[in-house]
């Protein structure tokens, strides 16, 4: 062995046993956070290459001052339902790195909501947002609150209490909230108006993903999907496959599933399954988004009754059943961990091709090891799914020069992200050996340039 070599591995070694102890440190930190510490353990583990090489990042403490967050902020919401009985929720806003920008990231309104969900997915974003290339830090909040069954009014006075206690904390250059499971362009509509009457001044970039009659921006609305799509589009294209002529599968029907099955179809994909959390449904000759789109958008109706109008298709009554459906691609878009080890194996057995993720980490650590050790491509959240905070950014762009950029305009610089993204991530695995892993380079790619930032500001 060399010199130079002999070093390198020393260094390498001394990551190794760097990051064992951070990780082991969170853990005693965060019991019980499972969520957060399977996003915490992806990150870490595949930041051993950089440290090695660059120590410079263990001698500043940059991973422990990244896994604490820079504040956490939980708070009750109190409101009344259409009963007139008094209801308690539980509401979290995590502030969770601020080096490149304001904290952004979006707000989740789901029943399995708590401080570990909302930590990891305010961990994620911090990676996300940084390789967007755009100029917003890292944060994540939400609620416990479950939207289904409720009606209009009681989701009113719901946003109200709960925005009656965060919009001390938040502001257009200091925290930007958005949507995310739960929170779309009607709870934003809530969520603002009561910002704008408690701060009694109108300040549109304090929220994004808002109506385009008061400061939203065009294509916000279809962004995590198409994004997620011109993401996988960009490695199929380096490995000679293409969407036409695939069949596709996406979980989920909501908003990110309902864009990636439209410009899934566009690209000439057959997208044959979608779901919800009661069943999904298998429409052999290709899901009419039409429908899907009257029922989840439109109304609020479940996906079962797809087949009241489309009698040939199936419906099968368990959500997970989506992914025993062959398929050559497959686009979670529902949630976290609905892809795990096994799952992973059966789309194996169908011979998947490729795996891009529209949800944030819904694969498990072990179902990623499955789908790279079978040669499977696979596009990370962090990377693939960027593209709907990336647009948030450029709403919150329009927002302080007072402009609305055209949908074609903001569309161009959607796919223009979404390469740069593949690119940048592709080339960071590359350089720090681990050429074609999409995760390892993404999540060192977002590392570097919050890491640098970090260093430049100091100990603070
Ligand atoms: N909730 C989305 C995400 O997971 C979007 C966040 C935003 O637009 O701020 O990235």
């Amino acid at each position: 062995m060399s010199t130079i070599e002999a070093t390198l591995h020393s260094n390498e070694q001394k990551a190794k046993q760097y990051v064992k102890n951070v990780y082991h440190a969170t853990e005693q930190r965060n019991p019980h956070e499972t969520e957060f510490l399977q996003a915490v353990k992806e990150i870490v583990d595949s930041l051993v290459p950089v440290l090695a090489r660059q120590p410079q990042y263990m001698e500043s403490g940059i991973l422990e001052r990244l896994l604490e967050p820079e504040k956490v902020i939980s708070f009750r919401v109190p409101w009344v339902d259409d009963q007139g009985k008094v209801q308690v929720n539980r509401g979290y806003r995590v502030q969770f790195n601020s080096a490149l920008g304001p904290y952004k990231g979006g707000l989740r309104f789901h029943p399995s909501v708590n401080e570990s969900i909302i930590k990891f997915l305010g961990f994620e974003q911090i990676f996300k947002n940084s390789l967007t290339g755009q100029p917003i830090g890292g944060g994540k909040g939400g609620s416990d609150f479950d939207p289904k069954d409720k009606t209009d009014m009681e989701i009113m006075r719901f946003c109200q209490s709960f925005m009656t206690e965060l919009y001390e904390h938040i502001g257009p250059d200091t925290d930007v909230p958005a949507g995310d499971v739960g929170v779309n362009a009607r709870e934003i509509g809530y969520l603002f108006g009561q910002y704008k009457k408690l701060r009694g001044t109108f300040e549109a970039g304090v929220l994004t993903g808002k109506g385009l009659e008061y400061g939203g921006s065009l294509a916000r609305t279809e962004a995590t999907g198409y994004g997620l799509v011109y993401f996988v589009q960009e490695m199929l294209k380096d490995n000679g496959l293409e969407f036409n002529g695939s069949t596709v599968i996406v979980s989920g029907s909501g908003n990110v599933s309902i864009y990636a099955m439209e410009k899934a179809a566009e690209f000439g994909a057959k997208v044959v399954a979608c779901s919800d959390s009661d069943g999904c449904i298998y429409d052999e000759n290709g899901i009419d988004l039409d429908t899907v789109k009257e029922l989840k958008e439109a109304g609020n109706e479940r996906i079962s009754a797809y087949t009241e109008s489309h009698p040939n298709a199936k419906y099968l009554d368990d959500c997970s059943s989506i992914w025993s459906i062959p398929c050559d691609i497959a686009l979670p878009c529902a949630t976290q961990n609905e892809i795990d080890e096994e799952t992973a194996k059966a789309l194996i057995a169908n011979e998947v091709k490729a795996v891009g993720e529209g949800a944030n980490m819904p694969s498990t650590n072990e179902a990623i090891d499955v789908f790279r050790n079978n040669d499977v491509l696979f596009a990370p959240a962090k990377a693939a799914n960027a593209g709907g905070v990336a647009v948030s950014a450029l709403e919150m762009a329009q927002n302080s020069s007072k402009l609305m950029w055209s949908f074609e305009d903001v569309d161009a610089r959607l796919q223009d992200i979404m390469k740069d993204i593949y690119q940048n991530s592709m080339q960071a695995a590359t350089d720090y050996g681990t050429p074609g892993n999409l995760v390892a380079g993404a999540n060192i790619a977002g590392f570097i340039k919050v890491a640098d930032a970090m260093i430049a500001q100091g100990v603070i």
